[in-house]
This record gives C-alpha cells, sequence and structure tokens, in this order.
C-alpha cells in the first residue's frame, strides 16, 4: 500500500474510532453538558450583571405576520433591578426565557393596545411570572381603557390552569391569590399630543402617550425615564408628532417598522392570484404604520441618539436589510439598528454611553 493510502486509511479508522467512542459515550457527555449548563445559568441573577441604569430589548421584533426567528412584539424595559414588559406578542415569553430574564421578576407590564400581536404571549407570561417567583398578588397591566376586557378574559381562560398548577405544586409554590394580572386603566382622550405619567416607582418615571393607529384606538406608546436616561417606545403607528414630541431629548427611539415598497409587492402577487382578501388586507396595513424612512425622520426631529426599529413587517434574513431601511441611513445621523430578538441596549447611569448587547 502506498504511503499515502497508509495515511488516509489510517484517518479514516482515527474517524471511525472517534464516531465509536462518540456513540458509546453519548449519554454521559450529554449529561455532563446538561450539569453544566444548569451550573450556568440556574439562579443565576442576570439584571445584577448589568450596568446601574436603564436597558431596553426586544423579546420580539417582529409584527402579526409568521416568522421563524422572531416572536410578535414584545419589549422589555430594566430600571436598575425593576423588570417591565411592553406587550407580550405570540412566543415571547419563551424568549425572555431562553434570554436568561426571570419572568418571576417582573414588576409590572405595559399594553399599547389590543391588536392579537401584542397580547397572545399575556396570558402565559403572567402564568409564568406568577409559578416562577411565588406571586401573591397579581401583576398590574397597564393599558388605555379596554385592558380589564382583556385581563378578565385571560383570567378566565387560565382559570382552569391556575387551579391545576396549585393542586399539582401546593399552595405554597402557587398561590391562588398571585394568579394572572390586575388590569391598571388609563384614560388619555382624545386629543393626539394627550400624555399621562403612569407609574412613578424607584426612580422610574414611565409616561403614556397617544400615537395614530386609526381606526384602532386608543392606541399608545410609552415613555421610561430613569435616572437621567431615557427610552421612548411608539407602539404601533403611522408617523405621530406625538412621538417626536416624546422622543424629544430621550436617548433612544424604540420604533415600529413597515416597508411599504415590500407589502406592495405582496399586496399586488395576492391581486394575481385573485386572493382579493389577502390584498384588501395588505392594502389596509400599509395607511397605519410608519416606513424605515419615516422612522428616521422622526428619530431626526427629535434628536435621539440611537432608532431601534421593531415589529419589523415583513420580517426577513439580513440578506433584505438594505432594501428595508430604504434611505432612513441618510435620513439620521444617529445609529439605526433593526432589531432582532434578544438584542438589547444598555443606558449606564452618568454617562452618554448606548452599549449594544445580545442575549440569545
Ligand atoms: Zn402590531
Ligand atoms: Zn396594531
Amino acid at each position: 500500500m502506498k504511503r499515502s493510502m497508509r495515511v488516509l486509511a489510517g484517518v479514516a479508522g482515527l474517524g471511525l474510532a472517534c464516531i465509536i467512542g462518540v456513540k458509546a459515550f453519548q449519554k454521559p457527555i450529554a449529561m455532563a453538558l446538561i450539569d453544566r449548563q444548569l451550573e450556568q445559568n440556574m439562579g443565576r441573577d442576570i439584571i445584577a450583571e448589568f450596568p446601574e441604569g436603564l436597558h431596553v430589548g426586544l423579546c420580539g421584533s417582529a409584527g402579526p405576520f409568521p416568522n421563524r426567528d422572531r416572536r410578535a412584539a414584545c419589549v422589555f424595559v430594566i430600571a436598575g433591578d425593576a423588570l417591565y414588559i411592553v406587550d407580550s406578542g405570540a412566543g415571547s415569553p419563551g424568549t425572555l426565557g431562553s434570554m436568561g430574564l426571570p419572568r418571576g421578576a417582573i414588576k409590572g407590564i405595559f399594553l399599547s393596545h389590543f391588536h392579537s400581536d401584542h397580547i397572545d404571549g399575556l396570558g402565559e407570561l403572567m402564568m409564568n411570572r406568577w409559578v416562577q417567583a411565588r406571586h401573591t398578588e397579581p401583576v398590574p397591566v397597564y393599558g388605555p381603557s379596554g385592558v380589564e376586557r382583556v385581563i378578565n378574559g385571560l383570567r378566565e381562560a387560565y382559570a382552569l390552569d391556575a387551579l391545576y398548577r396549585t393542586a399539582h405544586h401546593g399552595e405554597g409554590i402557587a398561590p391562588p391569590s398571585g394568579n394572572g394580572g390586575h388590569a391598571v386603566p388609563y384614560d388619555l382622550g382624545s386629543d393626539p399630543m394627550a400624555s399621562q405619567v403612569i407609574l412613578e416607582a424607584n426612580g422610574l418615571t414611565v409616561t403614556a402617550f397617544n400615537v395614530d393607529h386609526a381606526p384602532i384606538s386608543p392606541a399608545v406608546g410609552y415613555r421610561f425615564d430613569y435616572k437621567g436616561r431615557s427610552v421612548v417606545i411608539s407602539g404601533d403607528t403611522s408617523p405621530s408628532p406625538n412621538v417626536t414630541a416624546m422622543a424629544k431629548g430621550a436617548d433612544v427611539l424604540v420604533h415600529e417598522a413597515l416597508q411599504p415598497v415590500i407589502i406592495e409587492r405582496f399586496e399586488a402577487r395576492a391581486r394575481t392570484l385573485g386572493a382579493k382578501g389577502t390584498a384588501k388586507i395588505m392594502h389596509d396595513i400599509l395607511n397605519y404604520h410608519t416606513s424605515p424612512e419615516q422612522a428616521a425622520d422622526i428619530a431626526a426631529d427629535a434628536g435621539v441618539d440611537y432608532l431601534l426599529l421593531y415589529h419589523i413587517v415583513p420580517p426577513l434574513p439580513r440578506f433584505f436589510d438594505k432594501l428595508f431601511l430604504g434611505d432612513a441611513l441618510e435620513r439620521f445621523d444617529g445609529s439605526i439598528k433593526i432589531g432582532t430578538d434578544g438584542f438589547m441596549l444598555s443606558l449606564p447611569e452618568g454617562s452618554n454611553e448606548i452599549e449594544e448587547r445580545d442575549l440569545l
């Protein structure tokens, strides 16, 4: 046998031995890996690892379009050690868990409006929060009028689940009084420029403000101020002067984005196929959202440092980023990021720094 053939046979034999070896030890190796993961992650307080300040990130970066990599609308805000959630679209509670954020630590939930892509994860999120930290009181859920119906409906939908959990784990683990949410409604009226402080706690101020998601009303956005740092979340809206006004002087604007150039292609294709219903929906959604270019204009007018786009419609792989952004980059001097699930910005107190992190 030639030398090269012998070397090749040797390598092949070694490879085969490795495969046999891995197969033989697959179970103990897998068990060791699980133990290692548990040691590193179970009981870990990831929030304590962040610098003191304000943090904002995405537990769901998509809108209602289904996507393998993105869950529906969900934003988390951490002020000091307090975790808050703005909207909870389908699948977003699981994404929070994958990021290592403790759902049991959620201090409050804010709803922007009641479209399903913003509340489909809410029942699961409230249940996770309850059982994970043995809460004895429901989580406050702040929202414009109508939030009571959503919370009461979910309470009924999850009533049997709550009974099962208390019966199975005991009242010490799943105290019946802590199940679900406690609606905290507020009314901003119909003035498109209305705003109102709805929460002040431990240095954090949360202000709700009207946006323009007509014909959907009420629809609001939120501004979070903490230790000199600030974040504004648009919710679902067409370009709104109230978002610009509320984002004045803020560090970060988290704004929804829909690219009409692409959605118009969806509409045209649906018409070609004779799918009139789909074509009409594609047409209708154009008039109550904001394009990335318009969001860039709003960020520039408001003078924020960072524009984080979310509620990405349609959600596409990174290859399409340039097409999605259009000329947004030329319209705004600050940073623009097409948000992804797990992406987070940290705003340490006493600085102008904005640090990017990825928790997934
Ligand atoms: Zn939406
Ligand atoms: Zn909406």
